[in-house]
């Protein structure tokens, strides 16, 4: 939009949509509780390039009164982080890995985030002795093999608090590798600086899976962000939301796959979106998801392919969308899931009884 390539400060408020020109002012009342319910931010580089709330970019991440509508199977949390969750900042779902969230703050604030309860400014990050306690579980557990930072978003960390991180949890013996989850790269390019770049050599290998869910993303800046941290010996992997309005065409996510390529971004994820609240717009029912992927898997080599995935609702973790997982749809259209232990659950899930936010 005119006017915003100068600005460096992230967009936080509906006025500040309006002004420039990103929200009609006749909106600003049937948005302001949206806005008091869900963060919103936007770094000036993603700002500049929607040209409404219908592009790609606007649906992804500006406000929506229909993120006030819920469905009775949408849940706080999705994908059972709490469940999992035998310390402060830490989710342990699987038996080898393990999430680390140090932070609830993101560069941006998707309007279809699985962790949309939990995430945004008044988001707790751990305290020192929060992080040596989360540090002491991953030290106890000898079967870790991997530690996952996510959040909120890692890179959002100052460059010398990241580093002492991940040194800590490459000292410790039985950890053989990190990964970290962010969006910085793509959104917010200028993050990535010398001193981040000198925080991601470690002595154990690290990789770092992008979020990136449309071409339009990418940019030079974006490209020579990810070029940086390749160079830096960083593993890049890709994962994309399958989001209705955004991407939810073969030719659309093609595009996105091969400009990842070109970014030395290996296809990694491919999520179909979980069941937050407020989110029923952004999602597609799972055989139109398995129709774009399939229609995808004759135009690309398997290896191109990301693997398209769910969360299990409830925390039972990842599966591919295929058989032996996948079994339906039923005459209601009702599927059913088998977990990495063999067990079933139907999706969607029955409606969740109130329960409190927060992991
Ligand atoms: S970057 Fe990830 S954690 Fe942050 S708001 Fe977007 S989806 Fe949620």
């Amino acid at each position: 939009m005119a006017g915003i390539s100068t600005r460096r400060a992230p967009v936080r408020t509906l006025a500040e949509l309006a002004a420039l020109g990103l929200v009609p002012a006749a909106d600003l009342a049937a948005l302001a509780p949206v806005a008091a319910r869900y963060a919103i931010r936007l770094t000036p580089a993603v700002a500049a390039k929607i040209a409404h709330s219908y592009d790609p970019l606007g649906r992804q991440f500006l406000p929506s009164p229909a993120e006030l509508a819920t469905s009775p199977e949408e849940n706080p949390d999705p994908i059972g982080d709490a469940v999992h969750s035998p310390v402060k900042g830490i989710v342990h779902r699987y038996h080898d890995r393990v999430l680390l969230k140090p932070l609830h703050i993101c560069p941006v604030y998707c309007r279809f985030c699985f962790r949309r309860e939990v995430v945004g400014p008044g988001g707790e990050s751990l305290t020192a002795p929060e992080i040596n306690a989360a540090l002491a579980y991953i030290a106890g557990q000898p079967q870790l093999r991997e530690v996952i930072l996510t959040g909120g978003d890692p890179l959002m960390l100052a460059p010398a608090k990241l580093g002492a991180l991940l040194r800590r949890l490459a000292e410790i013996a039985h950890i053989e590798r990190l990964r970290l989850h962010s969006r910085v790269p793509v959104v917010d390019p200028e993050r990535v600086t010398p001193a981040l770049l000198a925080s991601l050599r470690q002595a154990k290998p690290v990789r770092m899976a992008i979020h990136c869910n449309h071409a339009s993303e990418l940019d030079s800046a974006a490209y020579t962000a990810l070029a940086a941290i390749g160079d830096a010996g960083v593993g890049l992997l890709s994962q994309t939301v399958l989001l209705k309005g955004v991407n939810d065409s073969a030719e659309t996510l093609s595009e996105l796959w091969r400009a990842l390529a070109v970014a030395g971004v290996a296809p990694y994820y491919l999520h179909h979106p979980d069941l937050a609240p407020g989110t029923g717009t952004f999602r597609l029912t799972i055989a139109q998801g398995s129709a774009i992927y399939l229609a995808l898997g004759e135009v690309h080599a398997p290896a191109e392919l990301p693997r398209y995935v769910l969360d299990i609702p409830g925390g039972f973790g990842k599966v591919p969308l295929a058989p032996p997982h996948l079994e339906g749809p039923d005459g209601q259209g009702r599927y059913r899931l088998r977990d990495r232990h063999g067990n079933w659950h139907l999706y969607p899930p029955p409606p969740v009884a109130p329960q409190q936010t927060g992991c």
